[in-house]
């Protein structure tokens, strides 16, 4: 289905995302897996894509810094060749009272899940452009959707992605290029993880499917918005979450 496709999944290591780079190179693409602190994680998810036939680098990129986004696009280009297929998944939480959050928290989860986005589109964009051909998908959230208390700069930054979807979406579709949004519901990763019991009992009551989805359930909606049984599907936002937005 993916077959000579490059795909740059950000925040590759663990978790989401490094679900979507196997699944992707399940697909047959190759794959560069970003990661920012956890090398050893994203060296392992790498070596299984290389395992299953696939060409994979690891490559580490703070996504929040312009000019290591820029440095990423270039050793991909480079080692794998350009970018056909952009998963923005690297995300982070600083969850806290509106009332009581600083600006600190609430920048760095802008820098991360917004403009961190931000920067990879203007890249992959330039570079798919030229090509005429391209998928950018971003990771958002229901809370993006829905708003969830606790949470005003994870919501912020994912309805913005959300925004940034669909203004892309119109920007890039007369080069064939296609931009939709994934936004998971509650899934089991090192994320969620740390919430405590009483949270996680609360969320998974809202959940009508009644179980926590697993990071594969994400991979395969990316994979399928990444190929080309999805080349008439833009600037959509598509949620995989056990029919908690219902
Ligand atoms: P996770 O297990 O905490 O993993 C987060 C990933 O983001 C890690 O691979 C981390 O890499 C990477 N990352 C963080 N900051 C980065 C940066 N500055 N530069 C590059 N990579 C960075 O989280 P997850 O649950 O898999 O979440 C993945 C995405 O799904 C996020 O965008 C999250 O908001 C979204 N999401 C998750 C849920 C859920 O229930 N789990 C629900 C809705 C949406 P390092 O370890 O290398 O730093």
């Amino acid at each position: 289905m993916l077959s000579g496709k490059v795909a740059l999944v950000t925040g590759a290591g663990r978790g989401i995302g490094r679900a979507i780079a196997l699944t992707l190179a399940g697909y047959g693409a190759d794959v560069a897996v970003n990661y920012s602190g956890s090398k050893e994680a994203a060296e392992k998810t790498a070596d299984e894509i290389r395992a299953l036939g696939r060409r994979a680098i690891a490559v580490r990129a703070d996504i929040s810094k312009e000019e290591e986004c820029a440095e990423l696009f270039q050793r991909v280009q480079q080692e794998l060749g350009v970018v056909d297929i952009l998963v923005n998944n690297a995300g982070i939480t600083r969850d806290g009272l509106a009332v009581r959050m600083t600006e600190q928290e609430f920048d760095a989860v802008i820098d991360t899940n917004l403009k961190g986005a931000f920067f990879c589109m203007k890249l992959a964009g330039k570079q798919m452009m030229k090509k005429r051909s391209g998928r950018i998908i971003s990771i958002s959230s229901i809370s993006g959707v829905r708003g969830n208390a606790g949470q005003i700069n994870y919501c912020a930054a994912k309805a913005g992605l959300i925004g940034m979807t669909k203004c892309l979406a119109k920007e890039l579709a007369g080069r064939s290029i296609t931009v939709n949004a994934v936004a998971p519901g509650y899934i089991d990763t090192d994320m969620t993880a740390v919430l405590p019991e009483k949270v996680k009992e609360a969320v998974l009551a809202q959940v009508p499917l009644g179980s926590m989805g697993r990071p594969e359930d994400i991979a395969e909606a990316v994979a399928f918005l990444a190929s080309e049984h999805a080349r008439y599907i833009t600037g959509q936002v598509l949620s995989v979450d056990g029919g908690m937005g219902i």
